[in-house]
């Protein structure tokens, strides 16, 4: 590919990244390129046929469009099947898919603890909102056992997962050779469902009690588990007597979880509880202020005043946007006006997909070719079993429904039949391909 060909598509690309989920991204334009300009033609050389078919449906109009916006005299693209060069076709058994497609970060977490070593204090911007949290993490730090449990709450993306695995690095790291185990309650539940059925519930305890600190997250999704909550009251227990420190996160104060025991609830009551609200003006401020910097990215006071005071939502969205900004500008080769700015962020704030239930049920019973009433049915034939995982799976991923809530509207499912649905999926996303296929086109339609 020739240079002005490779930047030219390198800015198609960023454009379309803006606006189609990652996961699509990902399919679709991985190893895509520009093979030729031949008279205001693009030929866009594509992995194979599916890919080209798919481009062609589905992303064309926005190829298009976006290569006229970098040079008005295109006006008509190609796709060409040309293989990647130095890639040989994998055999069709074992093609073990998963290790290439693993977001990067998961392979900092240990296997050993779970904790993922990116989450530490030096990371951590710490205002008037977390302040608190912050300084209940650092009390335990410091004396182990004074809050005890440690219960820290807030909305998704205020960084409780970013706290608490703070804490398990940070004592990790400390060379007190303490025994650290983070895990979230869905894993928790799982673990314990497979050791019962397994017949090693007695294995499943001792693994617990062997840890000094104990961290579990979203501790949430126990609520109705009747036997997850009474083998983690006795856990909790042991942990308490022997002086072992438990740190909790959840999206609510204990009190509002709705079906937790109360016995688990006063337990949970008699330690530390800690809020991490939305976070403040000020410390949206440091928080760009501080990622930048960490990402090498210089940015005006100005806008990052602006910035501050226009993404007022969790960090996670802080971080979307100011990713994009990066990429944005590095791609311009210059800082962004104003105006493009407030573009991103206009583009980078989707607003959430607002699809119903129903909806997503009956866009999958759809696309596998099945009535939308043979997904709440009891049947356990093959041809429904599949879309019906689908269904829980994409439920619990992309729109975080609870488990129990899936249950329900599948017709009174058991919610560890949900979870299960959801893990199988997991399992064979890593080895089936066309799985992982289906799963992109369903979302595309989704979005
Ligand atoms: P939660 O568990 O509450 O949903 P996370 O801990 O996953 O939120 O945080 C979301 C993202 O924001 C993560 O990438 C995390 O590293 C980052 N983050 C959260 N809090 C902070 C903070 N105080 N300083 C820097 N980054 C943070
Ligand atoms: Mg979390």
């Amino acid at each position: 590919m020739t240079e002005e060909n490779k930047k030219l598509w390198q800015s198609v690309l960023s454009e379309i990244e803006l606006s189609i989920s990652k996961a699509n991204f990902n399919m679709w334009f991985k190893d895509t390129f520009i093979n030729k300009q031949e008279e205001g033609t693009i030929f866009v050389g594509v992995p194979n046929v599916f890919v080209k078919d798919w481009l062609i449906n589905k992303y064309h109009k926005n190829i298009l469009k976006s290569l006229r916006s970098f040079g008005e005299h295109i006006h008509a693209v190609e796709y060409l099947v040309i293989k990647p060069e130095g890639k040989r076709e994998l055999p069709k058994e074992n093609t073990n898919e998963s290790h290439s497609e693993l977001p990067l970060q998961d392979f900092y977490i240990n296997k050993e603890d779970n904790l993922n070593s990116k989450y530490t204090f030096d990371n951590f911007v710490v205002g008037p909102f977390n302040e608190l949290a912050y300084a209940a993490a650092q009390a335990i730090i410091k004396r182990t056992a004074i809050y005890n449990p440690l219960f820290i709450y807030g909305g998704t993306g205020h960084g409780k997962t970013h706290l608490v695995q703070a804490v398990g690095n940070h004592v990790k790291n400390s060379g007190q050779g303490k025994k650290i185990y983070y895990l979230t309650s869905e894993k928790f539940t799982l673990d314990l469902m497979n050791s019962i059925q397994g017949g090693t519930a007695n294995q499943f305890k001792e693994k617990y009690r062997r840890y000094d600190l104990l961290i579990v997250d979203d501790i949430q999704f126990f609520a109705g588990k009747q036997k997850t909550e009474e083998e983690f009251f006795h856990l909790f227990n042991s942990f308490y007597d022997n002086n072992k420190q438990i740190i909790f996160s959840s999206d609510k104060h204990p009190n509002f979880i709705v079906g937790l025991e109360d016995r688990l609830k006063s337990r949970l009551n008699s330690g530390m509880i800690v809020e991490i609200p939305k976070p403040d003006l000020e410390s949206r401020i440091q928080i760009f202020k501080t990622k930048s910097r960490m990402l090498g990215f210089s940015l005006s006071a100005e806008i990052i005043e602006y910035l501050a005071s226009s993404v007022e939502g969790n960090i996670r969205e802080l971080e979307g946007v100011l990713n994009s900004i990066i990429c944005q500008s590095k791609l311009k080769g210059r800082d962004l006006t104003i105006t493009e700015i407030k573009d991103l962020i206009k583009n980078n704030l989707k607003p959430k997909k607002n699809s119903s239930i129903k909806e997503v049920i009956k866009t999958i019973a759809e696309f596998y070719g099945i009535t939308e009433e043979e997904i709440y049915e009891k049947t356990r034939k093959k041809t429904v079993v599949k879309p019906r995982q689908v269904v829980m799976y994409i439920l619990r991923e992309d729109f975080d429904v609870s488990y129990p809530t899936i249950g329900e509207k599948l017709g009174g499912k058991d919610h560890t039949t949900v979870m299960h649905s959801c893990e199988k999926i997991k399992e064979d996303i890593k080895t089936d391909s066309s799985l992982i296929r289906e799963l992109s086109q369903i979302r595309s339609m989704l979005t």
